[in-house]
């Protein structure tokens, strides 16, 4: 199985590799820094290099626990080793995006006990679900000033791994449907110091400052329990 090298370290941005197998899907490393399109976040994109050839990463993904290289390029033979680099760029954009996210879920989860259903984050934008019933226009401007408040306070971002059964003994990690939570012993939590922790497979920036300005830009009722929020960052 390949090593996903993001879970604990998401600025890792070049990584030696060896191809375990090429496949119709893809190509199969034995790790990978490429994070795999899941949980809202797009796929990385990027180069892999061997020789004097170069490969453009356009698309990566996960099926069955197997995370699939797709190439625009020459295709390495299976056992060659290969060095693989992100799109900073892109990825950074995210993991900014990213950690907003888990800032505004943290927000609205200290100030109306309301769990996420769904988010996404997209070229220049992100939105996110709450099972709220109630987002008024003054909710919506608390629940900004508070997010900015913890962007400012430039908080520590940390990665930590659980046993399942401390997981389950802390219910207010996960912020999923529990059918989603993935069935291996130990699982990782994303940590905002002193603010929020939860149960998280994706990327994210090191310290909240990182993030910059969020401005929630739009609201959209999805449901009597189901409000979606879309935010944007300001460039840092
Ligand atoms: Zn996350």
């Amino acid at each position: 199985m390949t090593k996903l090298l993001y879970l604990t370290d998401c600025y890792l941005q070049e990584f030696e590799s060896k191809v375990i197998d090429v496949v119709e899907e893809g190509v199969i490393l034995d790790k990978t820094a490429f994070y795999p399109e899941g949980g809202g976040q797009p796929s990385d994109t990027g180069w892999l290099k061997w020789g004097d050839s170069t490969s453009e990463v356009k698309h990566v993904y996960k099926k069955a626990d197997i995370v699939y290289h797709v190439l625009n390029g020459p295709i390495p033979e299976k056992d060659a080793s290969v060095k693989g680099l992100i799109d900073w760029n892109r990825r950074y954009r995210n993991m900014r995006y990213h950690t907003a996210l888990h800032i505004l879920a943290g927000v609205v989860y200290n100030l109306y006990n309301s769990t996420i259903t769904g988010s996404q984050i997209s070229e220049d934008k992100a939105r996110i679900d709450f099972t709220l019933e109630d987002l008024n226009k003054e909710r919506v401007e608390k629940i900004e000033r508070e997010a900015n408040r913890i962007v400012e306070e430039g908080r520590r971002v940390k990665i930590r791994f659980i046993p399942r059964e401390e997981l389950m003994n802390n219910p207010q990690f996960i912020r999923i449907r529990p059918e989603l939570i993935p069935d291996i012993p130990i699982l990782r939590i994303v940590e905002i110091e002193d603010f929020d922790a939860q149960l998280d497979g994706g990327t994210h920036v090191s310290n909240t400052k990182e993030v910059g300005r969020i401005s929630i830009v739009k609201t959209i009722n999805k449901g009597r329990f189901n409000k979606r929020v879309e935010i944007i960052l300001e460039s840092i």
